[in-house]
Formats: C-alpha cells, sequence, structure tokens
C-alpha cells in the first residue's frame, strides 16, 4: 500500500554539489505545463526553440544539434557509440574519473584505447597534447572540457588543433562547462560535443544536449557498419527532431519545458554576463574557503572550474563527517570525492541560481559552524 507519509513533499536542500543544481522557479513552474503529443505542432516548435538555444549555449552553428533523451552519460555513450568503430583506435587525455568513464565506453566499442595520462587535478598542455596526436595517430581524440571530480577546466584549442592535423575527430565532453563556463564549440575545433542538463543549465536531469560539426555528420552518415545501439544511434534520433519527425521514442515533454525555461532565463541574462557571474562566485568562494583552512586541489587558478570548486578540507576535519553536518543543520548538500579522490577532497557547485554573493556567503557561514 502507499502510504500518506510518502506523498509528494520533497524536501527543500540546497544543492551546492557538482550536479544536480537548482532549478530556477520558472523552471519548475514550466514543469506543471500540460503534457502533449509526440507531433503536436506546440512541441515541435519548442524543440526548434531549444536547439537554437543550444546552439548558443554550445557556441556553435551545428544545424545537427539536438539532445539524447538521457542523463549525461546516455550521451557520452551515444558519442562513444555513434563515432567508434570496433578496432579503431581512441586517444584519451585522462586525468579524472569522467576520463576513465569515456575510456570504458570506448574500450566497450571495442576501440584501441590509448591514453595520455595526468595526476587528477591538472591540465594538459599544448606541446605534449600534440606529441601525443602526432606520435599515436588515432581516429578519434576525447578529452574533458571541465572535469567535475577534479575540478579543472581546459578549454581544449590544442588538443582540437592538433587532433586536426592528423584528421581525427575530437568528442569532447561539456556535461558541466555547457551553460556555465565557455564551450565555444566551433572557435574551439570541436566535432562532438555532449552535455547534460543538471549542471551548467540548472534543469532536472533526463535530457542530454548534444552537437555534431558537419564533419562529424558527414562521417556518421557514411559510417561503414551499423552500430550496436538503436536507442542511441543518432542517425535515428535526428529523424525525430527534424522532418519527417519520424517516431523514434516517446520524450517527456515537463523536460523539454524545463529547458525551454532554462534557456530562456540564459539569454535574458546575456550568456557571458552568466559566465561572468559563475566566475565571481568562484572567486569569492575560493578566498573564503582559504580563510577557513581549505585547500584548493586545482593549483593553478586559470585551470580551475568556475562552477565546481575542489578543496581539502583542513588538517582535522573528517570530509563525510563535515558533509552530514552540513546537510543535517542546513540543508545543505555538497560532495566528497570520486574513484582515487575518494574521502579526501569535497567538491562545491556555485551554479544557475547559487552563484551569487549572497548565496556564497551563505555557504561559507554554514560551513563555518559545522567545521
Ligand atoms: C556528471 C558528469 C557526467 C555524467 O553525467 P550524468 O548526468 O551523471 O550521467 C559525465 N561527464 C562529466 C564531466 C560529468 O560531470
Amino acid at each position: 500500500m502507499l502510504t500518506e507519509t510518502k506523498s509528494i513533499a520533497p524536501p527543500k536542500r540546497l544543492l551546492y554539489g557538482p550536479g544536480p543544481s537548482m532549478a530556477e522557479p520558472r523552471v519548475y513552474e514550466a514543469m506543471a505545463g500540460p503534457l502533449v503529443g509526440i507531433r503536436d505542432p506546440y512541441f515541435l516548435e519548442l524543440i526548434q526553440e531549444i536547439r537554437a538555444g543550444l546552439r548558443q549555449a554550445f557556441g556553435t552553428r551545428n544545424e545537427m544539434t539536438f539532445v539524447v533523451p538521457a542523463s549525461g552519460s546516455g550521451a557520452m555513450e551515444a558519442a562513444m557509440a555513434n563515432f567508434v568503430l570496433p578496432g579503431s583506435k581512441v586517444a584519451i587525455f585522462a586525468a579524472g574519473h569522467f576520463a576513465d568513464r569515456m575510456t570504458a565506453m570506448a574500450t566497450r566499442q571495442r576501440a584501441r584505447v590509448v591514453r595520455l595520462e595526468r595526476p587528477w587535478g591538472e591540465v594538459f598542455d599544448a606541446e605534449e597534447a600534440a606529441q601525443f596526436i602526432e606520435r599515436e595517430r588515432p581516429q578519434v581524440v576525447a578529452f574533458v572540457q571541465a572535469e567535475t571530480s577534479t575540478g579543472a577546466y581546459q578549454s581544449g584549442r590544442a588538443i582540437a588543433s592538433a587532433a586536426r592535423q592528423v584528421d581525427a575527430l575530437v568528442i569532447a565532453d561539456t556535461v558541466t562547462s555547457l551553460g556555465a563556463m565557455p564551450v565555444e564549440m566551433d572557435e574551439v575545433g570541436i566535432d562532438v560535443a555532449f552535455s547534460c542538463s543538471q549542471k551548467g543549465l540548472s534543469c532536472p536531469a533526463g535530457l542530454s544536449p548534444i552537437s555534431l560539426s558537419p564533419r562529424a555528420w558527414a562521417w556518421l552518415e557514411k559510417r561503414p557498419e551499423e552500430m550496436s545501439t538503436w536507442y542511441l544511434d543518432l542517425r535515428l534520433l535526428e529523424k525525430y527532431f527534424d522532418p519527417p519527425h519520424v517516431y523514434h521514442h516517446t520524450p517527456a515533454p515537463p523536460l523539454y519545458y524545463a529547458m525551454y525555461a532554462a534557456l530562456r532565463a540564459i539569454e535574458e541574462e546575456g550568456l557571458m554576463r552568466r559566465w561572468d557571474r559563475h566566475f565571481r562566485a568562484h572567486q569569492r568562494l575560493i578566498a573564503g574557503l582559504k580563510q577557513l583552512g581549505f585547500e584548493p586541489l586545482v593549483k593553478r587558478s586559470e585551470d580551475r572550474i568556475w562552477h565546481v570548486t575542489t578543496v581539502f578540507p583542513p588538517a582535522g576535519v573528517d570530509e563525510a563527517q563535515f558533509r552530514a553536518r552540513l546537510f543535517e543543520r542546513f540543508n545543505i548538500e555538497i560532495a566528497g570525492g570520486l574513484g582515487q579522490l575518494a574521502g579526501k577532497i569535497l567538491r562545491i557547485g556555485t551554479m544557475g541560481p547559487l552563484a551569487t554573493d549572497e548565496h556564497v556567503d551563505f555557504l561559507l557561514d554554514a560551513m563555518r559552524q559545522c567545521l
């Protein structure tokens, strides 16, 4: 039997983690809109608006910009399944948990994966990136633009230009960067960028943006063999998003309403103003954290993700107990480390509505009280 106590009254948490992030009230309101059919003219128009908004956030003119009905990992899997052939060589820039996830997915596509590794928290310099790619001459190059497990950001410019020298396709994980930091897909030279909704875009999880350059799309149209996945076949997906809007899967309209509302908010604020707001919140947060005795994991400030700040706690502070105190006393959710950084660091997100002076100060004050 369903019980009265489990009625829909979820607690209101303050999501200061690296995702999921908080959504604006207008995003919540949008989700309550009426359900419509798969080919409702209203819905098909809304999808085109969303695609236009996503092109702006990605920094691209790519026609082939749409969404994968999944969380970010589903879009990552779509990128790997569509663009990696069995036996092809995939070069991965690996300095974190999500680069490892891409490695696992490329391996399942039976790729020959080669990795250039760096200690977690660092980024790759132009020279080593170029040398690695020249030496390996891969068919596909993959990197993580904002490595949420470490808090390190790299635009990928050097990686992409080296990849183009050997005619490799460039796949970028922009799951965390999209909506809060520069992705600049076209300028950087990324062929396939995938993302998610629940981080920089400040939506619920479930729809993951993906954008394909004309070069990537041309490659896909000539792909020599069928891929093993049907659901994530981007050519089939595209036939729904563009005329003739062939039924592929049943979309969840509230997630589209939410994404549209979030993209509208970004457009009204201005993408660059939004980046700047996240940058300023990060500056304020890191200064306050240092005062409290926290030590940044990413040493060089220019390598840091603005909206995911990673720090070692002060000596003697147990990170798990500290997080539990924040949660119990203030309803604040922050995250610990992943993989080799589990138990060692804290990951703090100041995304979307939380990237303001007031919200940073509120968090710092709560942290001070919980130390
Ligand atoms: C969160 C994240 C993912 C996975 O996204 P999910 O929505 O959790 O499936 C992949 N890559 C990066 C860099 C991420 O931060």
